[in-house]
């Protein structure tokens, strides 16, 4: 890591950085799985015991992936090209990744409905109340404890990063108040001793503590400095909009190019902010006035079953609503579209769908997986802004 890139990161990020490099360099990030499907390159047999995640390697950060099963490293690929559109004057980000098609729960997915989640704790695929399962959250330590508002947050490992330099799950724990009374009381019980189970849904507490942690991860808000210091994304997908975890998380990662969605020109309509020019048109909030607007947006999507992604990056918030249907297109098999590729950044794991991603088939699938912030405006919220 060079002392330039390490300057711009905030405190809570340098420390989040510093427990991420711990974690590899202790071969931490490293899971062990069994693989739901059979490889088409024969690379690994359903059921076969899968090693993944990420190593420290001659002085670098890599993917490291080995079946177990049959005593072979696997051989994964990763590659990005940008694929650019003239009509919008968007430059996309596409991503191969084929170490992401061996993620425990990775399902080759249709072109249909994504799943219902069971909400229940005891299906809970955290296995927050399981501590006998190999990847249950109550086994990993988290990397970070950070006292918010209304939460302490711990920040995770994702067992399937997308990033070697970090890919991290925030998970709110403890209520901020409860552990006051515990330490007025002579101690804060360890945190991964309770994980309550709660579901993958936003509450006015959750979304104002998010707000709080990205502007934590970015540095200070008010610094004129702020914009440059902005490494971080912060993004929550809705179930039904790319979530595969029903159980309250947050994702981060560290953004080494500015995400097109946040490059798309903007324009106002009844008040909101909304992007313009840009094929899954968002409303835009900031973190830096008041939360109100936000919070009844949201509200009204979560009471009208609306699924949707949430972004933080560039100082700004995008709340992109989406169609329940038409999950993945065809040739984006195997990953569903979440918050970044909203953004922007199309992941996909396997070759052929690399070399097949046009800028045209992007913005096709932003289009059909998105409903534009004007009909959520017209249809939920027009006049309450007034
Ligand atoms: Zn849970």
């Amino acid at each position: 890591m060079d002392d330039e890139y390490c300057f711009t990161m905030s405190s809570l990020s340098r420390r989040l950085d510093a427990a991420w490099h711990q974690a590899v360099i202790k071969n931490q990030i490293i899971n062990e799985f069994e693989a739901a499907w059979a490889d088409p390159s024969g690379s690994w047999a359903k059921g076969d015991r899968i090693a993944y995640g990420v190593k420290y390697i001659e002085e670098q950060f890599v993917y490291y992936a080995r079946n177990l099963s049959q005593s072979v490293d696997i051989k994964g690929a990763t590659a990005q090209k940008y694929v650019h559109s003239s009509s919008t004057q968007t430059k996309y980000l596409c991503r191969l990744n084929s170490y992401r098609a061996l993620r425990p729960g990775a399902i080759k997915r249709s072109q249909q409905h994504q799943t219902d989640i069971p909400a229940d704790a005891s299906r809970c695929r955290f296995y927050c109340q399981d501590r006998t399962h190999p990847l249950s959250l109550l086994r990993r330590s988290p990397l970070l404890s950070v006292p918010l508002k209304h939460y302490i947050w711990n920040a995770y490992y994702n067992v399937a990063p997308l990033e070697t330099t970090g890919h991290f799950l925030w998970i709110p724990t403890q209520r901020s108040d409860a552990a006051q009374n515990d330490a007025a009381r002579g101690g804060i019980k360890p945190e991964n001793n309770t994980l309550p189970h709660r579901p993958q849904q936003l509450t006015p507490a959750i979304v104002e503590d998010a707000v709080q942690l990205f502007s934590q991860l970015s540095g200070q808000l008010s610094s004129q400095l702020f914009g440059q210091l902005s490494t971080s994304v912060l993004s929550f997908n809705a179930l039904q909009a790319g979530a595969s975890v029903n159980h309250i998380h947050f994702q981060s990662i560290y953004s080494h190019q500015p995400l097109p969605i946040a490059i798309a020109r903007t324009t106002e309509y009844n008040g909101y902010q909304l992007s313009a020019n840009y094929p899954a048109q968002s409303a835009i909030f900031s973190p830096t006035q008041p939360l109100d607007t936000l919070l009844l947006y949201i509200e009204k999507l979560q009471k009208a079953y609306i699924p949707f992604n949430l972004a933080m990056l560039s100082e700004k918030i995008f709340v992109t609503a989406r169609t329940k249907n038409n999950i993945s297109l065809p040739n984006f098999s195997g990953e569903g579209y979440a918050t970044l590729e909203i953004c922007g950044a199309i992941l996909v794991t396997d070759r052929a769908a690399f070399e097949a991603v046009t800028a045209a088939l992007v913005e096709r699938a932003l289009h059909e997986t998105t409903l534009p912030a004007r009909k959520i405006i017209d249809a939920l919220c027009y006049g309450e802004q007034r």
